[in-house]
């Protein structure tokens, strides 16, 4: 698909959400299973059912602009979820691997905010001012989220870390 227009690459860059989405979908009870902390599990627990109404509200923005989500694949997306698998997979001091999946977390939220602020910047200057509002809701929901990982890892899971043996 060639894109021409601002509302191409709108749409590209929405399919590319939903892709991430969707993979997050996958990766992010893997994550709150290797965490220790108890916060950080239900932190991770509770963006997974964030992550699916936020699948869902982009479905409903689709829905509005009368276009499809599927067929793009995240390859960024796919890259983090792939790095964060990497770190998993080694052997880790619990509290070592709590702020390692932090890490990795935060740097899917901030892919996610970088997407969905470009696209709700763009919505908002083609006219779809519902679609746009849509998509400033999960970039709050996002920005939230990064928020609530950077208070766990500064109010108990570095300094644990920091002491592991
Ligand atoms: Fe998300
Ligand atoms: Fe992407
Ligand atoms: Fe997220």
């Amino acid at each position: 698909m060639k894109l021409e227009t601002l509302e191409d690459l709108l749409i590209s860059e929405l399919r590319d959400l939903y892709s991430a989405e969707n993979q997050l979908i996958k990766a992010l009870p893997k994550m709150a299973k290797a965490a220790s902390s108890e916060e950080l599990k239900s932190a991770f627990q509770e963006h997974l059912e964030q992550t699916r109404e936020q699948a869902a509200r982009l479905e409903k923005v689709a829905k509005q602009l009368d276009i499809t989500l599927r067929g793009k694949k995240c390859v960024a997306m796919q890259g983090l979820i792939e790095e964060g698998k990497e770190q998993m997979s080694e052997d880790m001091e619990p509290d070592v691997m709590d702020a390692a999946l932090i890490a990795a977390a935060q740097k899917v939220e901030h892919y996610e905010m970088a997407g969905y602020g470009c696209a709700r910047t763009w919505a908002r200057q083609l006219g779809h001012d519902e679609a746009a509002d849509l998509l400033q809701t999960t970039l709050d929901e996002e920005g939230e989220t990064d928020k609530r990982l950077t208070d766990i890892a500064e109010s108990h899971v570095n300094e644990a870390a920091g002491s592991a043996p």
